[in-house]
């Protein structure tokens, strides 16, 4: 199959400003590709070669590429640096240097999707000596074996800034359409997705092998499972009804979830996005390789920063820390930290997601040698009001954020993926006015003016409706920035802009600067109001109202561990105004 084929496609998704005709777009291309190549067809379309847990990346840095656009435009360095000072987008530049560039080679052929997938890896897998120079090579030869607006593609590629701002989900609609003739088919690709996190190999074995193939995915070590999220309670009473009565409530440690995936002496450990971040914690591998009793497993847990000396435990921003440091060895001991265990979803060959959650528990604290710096997190069964709040009392002098507590019923299974009422979180402050944060997608931008002007005034900012799946705006934020993050606001979120606002983007205002959605910060306000102008919760209090945040302010957390699907949900936002009213 063509390239032209793919960046035909693209160019069409970024013109369209309607959500359907987006996935009408998508069932287009996944029809008429070849079923063998659909994996890869899939995971160029997300910007990747491969799903986000494979840590392996293409490698190429933005003064590579420019050095080979420059090279195959015949034009100097300095002048592709100067036209991306000017635009930009670096896959722009390169489609209009390319406009210009030679003739193409003598033995010039289209490229295909499968040469550009196959250069593309090869790159990414380019290592050691020599490693600069061979990925400048391949480079080089498919830019100049591609049109202009191929090359576009393949520099954003490249650079990892191919931004579609496709959901995972949608993808998945589009495939059930495309290969099973029906949407109504969704959960069947949903579970296997959920179960691999892996959308290429969801579309190769729904396109070659078909449904049943499906149904038969299992939970694997090596694969993430998609994490299993809570709802927020706003009182022991509620969590008591929601619960039945009883239930486990354990701590909720303020550090980094975790998915700890272990097959003999090799652990691979996956953040909440599904990020592979084993080489940021040695020191969990060496622990859980020692402790964990199964020769293989997979099990769930909370990292924490520790004091050592006090064996305290430090807040989040501390663990994150260890992200600016530059060597492992002086990140583990300049910050210390420890894991919390508290669920088990495979262990030896067995599939414990389908079983309830006392069993697994159990399953867990037989497999792990509790340890120093390895733990099962604090759990009591509950039964009473009482006890919920001498509990959370205790979590709470313990240095916690508040309780989890999760559900022992029967049918109690891991929901991959889901955010259900089997699992609520409970933090003293719902129980007020808007104390506690919520994370927001950035999808616009308006400029400053006076002391900011050449910067961001404001930013507009929205939460997911998982319903329409769109973003619908929900205040605009321009307050809790230092100076220097202000300053470099624009840089920071240069390669997401985009000319117009973004088909999934549900927005009454305008914006000065609209992206696509991806960017998630956390912001606190102090309260939730009712608003004429943000489309959150649309018409849910009032006739063409929705609800805002009253003094939104940037508490300084970039969530970087969540994508834009993940942020706050409009219905959590109706169930934070509901309880702000009692
Ligand atoms: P979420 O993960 O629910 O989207 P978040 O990252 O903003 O949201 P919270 O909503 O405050 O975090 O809490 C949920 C998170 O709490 C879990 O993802 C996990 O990282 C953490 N956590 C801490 N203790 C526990 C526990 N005992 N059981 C499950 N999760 C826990």
């Amino acid at each position: 199959m063509l390239f032209s084929k793919i960046a035909d496609f693209y160019e069409k998704i970024e013109a369209t400003t309607k959500r359907l005709e987006m996935i009408e777009l998508l069932v287009d291309l996944f029809s008429e590709t070849p079923r063998e190549i659909i994996d890869k067809v899939v995971y160029l379309t997300t910007g990747r070669l491969y799903p986000l847990f494979v840590p392996i990346e293409l490698g190429v840095s933005e003064k590579l590429a420019m050095r080979s656009i420059a090279m195959v435009a015949g034009v100097s360095l300095k002048d592709v640096e100067n036209a991306l000072k000017e635009v930009g987008d670096l896959g722009l530049v390169a489609e209009a240097f390319m406009k210009k560039k030679r003739q193409a080679s003598l033995f010039y052929q289209p490229l295909t999707i499968e040469t550009v997938y196959e250069t593309l890896d090869r790159i990414a897998r380019e290592s050691g000596e020599g490693s600069v120079e061979a990925k400048l090579k391949h480079l080089s030869k498919l830019l100049l074996d591609g049109t202009p607006k191929e090359d576009k593609y393949i520099v954003r590629i490249v650079v990892g800034a191919l931004r579609l701002g496709i959901a995972d989900y949608t993808i998945l609609d589009a495939l059930a359409v495309a290969f099973t003739g029906s949407r109504e088919n969704r959960p069947v690709l949903e579970r296997a997705y959920n179960i691999t996190s892996d959308l290429g190999l969801v579309a190769k074995v729904v396109a070659t092998e078909g449904l049943e193939a499906l149904r038969n995915f299992k939970v694997t070590v090596g694969k993430p499972v998609r994490m299993m999220l809570a709802q927020r309670a706003s009182s022991p009473e509620e969590i008591l009804e929601r619960m039945g009565g009883r239930c486990s409530a354990e701590y909720k440690l303020d550090g980094e979830r975790m998915q700890i995936h272990k097959d003999e002496n090799r652990v691979d450990i996956f953040s909440r996005r599904l990020e592979n971040i084993t080489y940021q914690y040695p020191d969990i591998v060496k622990i859980t390789v020692e402790n964990l009793t199964a020769r293989r497993a997979i099990v769930e847990g909370e990292c924490v920063a520790i004091n050592t000396n006090t064996g305290e435990m430090l807040p989040f921003q501390q663990l994150m820390r260890r992200r600016r440091v530059y060597g492992i060895e002086e990140a583990m001991e300049k910050y210390p930290a420890m894991i919390y265990l508290f669920d088990a979803l495979l262990i030896e060959d067995e599939d414990l997601t389908g079983k309830p959650y006392p069993e697994r528990r159990r399953r867990l604290a037989e497999v792990t040698r509790e340890e120093e710096r390895i733990k099962l997190v604090k759990a009591e069964i509950v039964d009473n009001v009482e006890a919920i709040e001498r509990f959370f009392d205790a979590a709470i002098e313990n240095g916690c954020e508040g309780i989890m507590v999760k559900s022992i019923q029967q049918d109690s299974i891991y929901e991959a993926g889901s955010r259900g009422y089997k699992w609520l979180k409970f933090k003293r402050e719902y129980k007020t006015e808007m104390t506690d944060t919520i994370d927001v997608v950035i999808v616009g931008a308006y400029m400053g003016k006076g002391k900011r002007a050449g910067s961001y005034g404001a930013l507009l900012v929205a939460v997911y409706d998982d319903e329409s799946d769109t973003f619908k705006t929900i205040c605009k934020v321009g307050t809790g920035f230092s100076d220097e993050e202000l300053e470099s606001l624009p840089d920071t979120l240069k390669s997401y802009q985009i000319p117009h606002k973004h088909p999934r983007v549900d927005s009454k205002l305008k914006a000065d600067i609209w992206f696509t959605p991806a960017k998630v910060i956390e912001i606190i306000g102090a309260e939730l109001t009712v608003s004429q102008v943000h489309t959150c919760a649309l018409g849910y209090v009032k006739k063409d109202s929705g609800i805002a945040v009253r003094f939104p302010r940037f508490t300084g957390r970039w969530r970087d561990d969540k994508g834009p699907e993940e942020a706050t949900t409009v219905r959590e936002i109706i169930e934070m105004y509901e309880q702000q009213k009692k």
